[in-house]
């Protein structure tokens, strides 16, 4: 990125986007590109339910089912990451927030500091669920993989720990993808006239290659920051 486009801080950003709209793979390289730490609710807990945690064993059975962990829990997790004494002043927020009720507790927390810009991954139907039956995830270190659009270099293997396997996630059958998905209308969607409502939404089309949609994405982030 060229000096005269970084920003001015570490920007507070938020990607919202249909389940396969790429929000995990955009936020890893945005937060590379603009040295802000990558958080994802969703890793948060894969990651406890792995490590066995009371947290884990709490959120264990709503992921399983695809259903949305209550918003007291995903909003202490938040709060402890991100805004506890050694909070990161700027962060790149995926999966979080997912309903109105977070937002709202989000933007009490981020007080007048507030949040910078949120960008809204625009993905059609067909191609998210093309996506999400491709998406792999490694068992290792959680680095996202999709077969058709963006394989691992050698087959099997993940290029950002060297282990794996690279497996399907344990949500992504198809009731639990079509559960999620019409979560995602009911309590999700609403957020895109939330944030537009307070001038900080920008919508981004994210169909296509990864590299196309990232160069999208930091152009338009550019634009918003500076
Ligand atoms: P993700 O990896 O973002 O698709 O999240 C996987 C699962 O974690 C979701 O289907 C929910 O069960 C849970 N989850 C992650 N983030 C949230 C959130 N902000 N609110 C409620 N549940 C969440």
């Amino acid at each position: 990125m060229a000096d005269s486009q970084a920003p001015r801080r570490p920007p507070r950003l938020i990607l919202l986007g249909r389940q396969g709209s790429g929000k995990g793979t955009q936020a890893s390289r945005l937060s590379s590109i603009y040295g802000v730490p990558h958080i994802s609710t969703g890793d948060a807990f894969r990651a406890a339910v792995k490590a066995g945690s009371e947290l884990g064993r709490s959120v264990e059975g709503y992921m399983d089912r695809g259903e949305l962990v209550p918003d007291d829990l995903v909003v202490a997790v938040i709060r402890d990451h991100l805004f506890g004494a050694a909070g990161p002043e700027g962060f790149i927020l995926d999966g979080f927030p997912r309903t109105v009720a977070q937002a709202e507790a989000l933007s009490e927390m981020a007080g007048s500091r507030g949040i910078d810009v949120v960008i809204d991954l625009e993905v059609p139907t067909e191609e998210v669920l093309r996506r999400l039956s491709a998406r792999r995830v490694c068992a290792n270190c959680g680095a996202n993989y999709n077969l058709v659009d963006n394989p691992p270099k050698v087959a099997g293997v993940c290029d950002v720990c060297g282990g794996g396997p690279l497996v399907q996630r344990d949500d992504d059958t198809e009731d639990a993808i079509r559960r999620r998905l019409e979560l995602y209308e009911s309590e999700t969607a609403p957020l895109v006239e939330w944030y537009r409502d307070r001038g900080l939404l920008v919508a981004v089309d994210a169909a296509g290659p990864p590299d196309e949609v990232t160069g999208r994405v930091v152009t338009a982030l550019n634009a918003a920051l500076n």
